[in-house]
């Protein structure tokens, strides 16, 4: 039997990418398709999109959809199906996603991503002939009100289907003052603590995580942590609420993508048993990064420039850094205080810190593939896609033990070490303190050569692709279709 999931996001590669969200709803309907699930991805039609798309049939349209007209166009996404919401007045603008270009949000990112609900709301009720739907799968906020809308105002008549919600990150929870919600084309009786009430406010996701059949979150640590204040940010109550209702499903990674034996960003291609080939990868990034060469060790970061990420924290730790032999090499684009910060370090140390501050998924790759370790100090990570992709390409993690990074990176410890199972570096305490004890650590094992060499190839042994989550989904997927049957 084959299954047909709706899978509703607002970014997904290779089209639109802010994020890991977008690496894992590009990556998802290749994951379910070997167990049985046709899914089919719907996203906002911004310009890259529709750019991307080239010519696509329309299949259907909305005179007033939240107010504006709207299309609905049929194209594919890496061989699977497409739906693309072409709502000019909504997603036609310059700029991210989600803000202008100088990265300020959208004043109406409410009605944006409202209208991205409403839309796989009627699809999932049978609005457009020929596409049917038995499971819709809704990621982060953008995408939840879409879960609200088949609750409180479903198609007249329409079909209802079991709904899965995806927490990406909890710190982005579409909160919206009370005032937009006459405009969101719901009945009064969705305005209550069960509906789409949140703290006086509207809230998405809160929307979504309160009617979904199930809540998945992106690792199992994660899936724990946000029970508690800390984590949850104001929804942990309702998490702890859902019982078992609530899940951590490991993210994959795409092994075509991320496959350092045939990646045409890398100088030189490598696997485990050639791990000497990677020297021409830090030599292109000594080159790239205008660092001095040397075979001491160079540490990466790939990042969001932002507090959840320890970016904040890191700077203060460049001195010691330089001062343990080690060099660093960082993309990222965020926090201009950060930015700022970073390059008074760098200002300290020629030659030995480099920056480039801006987007590059090609510069990523190198990076993974020329660096000895990626440095991940996050003081909280849902999964945590970049410590995969370096266990993947022998660029030893070390890590903030939270979330998804605690679930996925095996600690240098002496007992790992011996039974030859580790596979980096976890740490606590996000803090000078933290971060310098784990350099410190680093560096000792680089300098031990072997012992280095076998952390290396136990990550790139590790098997992080999509083939156990992609199952683990498309039985979810099935239990909840049986539970309505
Ligand atoms: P998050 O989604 O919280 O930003 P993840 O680690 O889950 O963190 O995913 C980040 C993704 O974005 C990874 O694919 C990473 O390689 C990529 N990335 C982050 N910053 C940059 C950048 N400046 N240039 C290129 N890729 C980046």
């Amino acid at each position: 039997m084959s299954l047909a999931v709706l899978s509703v996001a607002s970014e997904a590669v290779p089209l639109v990418k802010t994020g890991g969200l977008a690496d894992v709803a590009g990556a998802l309907p290749g994951a379910v398709a070997p167990h049985g699930v046709a899914m089919t991805t719907l996203l906002p039609g911004y310009p890259s999109v529709l750019k991307g798309i080239g010519k696509a049939r329309a299949l259907h349209q909305w005179d007033a959809l939240l107010g504006e007209p709207a299309r609905l166009l049929a194209a594919s996404l890496s061989g699977h199906p497409l739906l693309v919401l072409d709502a000019p007045a909504l997603f036609g603008r310059e700029g991210g996603p989600y803000g202008d270009p100088r990265g300020k949000d959208w004043a109406d990112n409410w009605r944006r991503f409202a209208a991205l609900g409403r839309a796989a709301a009627d699809l999932v009720g049978g609005a457009v002939k020929g596409r049917e739907f038995d499971v819709l799968h809704a990621h982060d906020w953008q995408a939840a009100l879409a879960i609200g809308y088949q609750r409180f105002a479903p198609v007249p008549g329409g079909k209802s289907v079991p709904t899965v919600i995806t927490i990406h990150n909890m710190a982005f929870q579409g909160v919206f003052p009370a005032e937009v919600f006459p405009q969101l084309g719901l009945p009064r009786a969705a305005w209550s603590i069960d509906g789409v009430e949140s703290y006086g406010g509207v809230g998405f996701l809160k929307t979504g995580l309160q009617s979904a059949s199930m809540i998945t979150t992106v690792s199992p640590t994660y899936a724990a942590e946000i029970r508690s204040p800390e984590f949850g940010m104001g929804l942990d109550g309702l998490i702890v609420s859902r019982g078992d209702r609530v899940m951590g499903i490991l993210n994959g990674i795409d092994t075509t993508e991320w496959n350092p034996a045939a990646d045409p960003a890398l100088a030189q291609a490598f696997t485990a048993r050639s791990l000497a080939r990677r020297k021409a990868n830090k030599r292109a990034l000594e080159s790239e990064f205008g660092l001095a060469s040397d075979d001491g060790p160079l540490f990466v970061v790939i990042s969001r420039l932002t507090w959840q990420k320890g970016m904040d924290v890191l700077p203060e730790v460049l001195d010691h850094l330089v001062g343990n032999g080690a060099r660093l090499a960082l993309l990222g684009s965020g926090d201009a205080a950060i930015e700022a910060a970073f390059h008074a370090g760098a200002a300290r140390h020629p030659g030995r810190i480099g920056l480039r501050f801006g987007y590059d998924e090609a510069l990523s790759h190198l990076m993974q593939g020329g660096g000895d370790a990626i440095l991940i100090p996050s003081r909280f990570e849902p999964c945590g896609l970049t410590q995969l992709y370096g266990l993947a390409y022998g660029c030893v993690p070390v890590v903030a033990r939270t979330g998804g990074l605690a679930d996925t990176v095996i600690d240098a410890n002496v007992a790992a070490l011996d039974a030859g199972a580790a596979t980096g570096i976890q740490f606590s305490g996000v803090d000078y303190a933290g971060l310098a004890g784990a350099i410190g650590r680093t560096v000792a094992l680089y300098r031990q050569g072997k012992a280095w060499r076998r952390i290396q190839q136990s990550g790139m042994a590790a098997d992080f692709s999509w083939a156990t989550s992609g199952k683990v989904y498309a039985d979810l997927y099935a239990r909840l279709v049986a539970e309505v049957r």
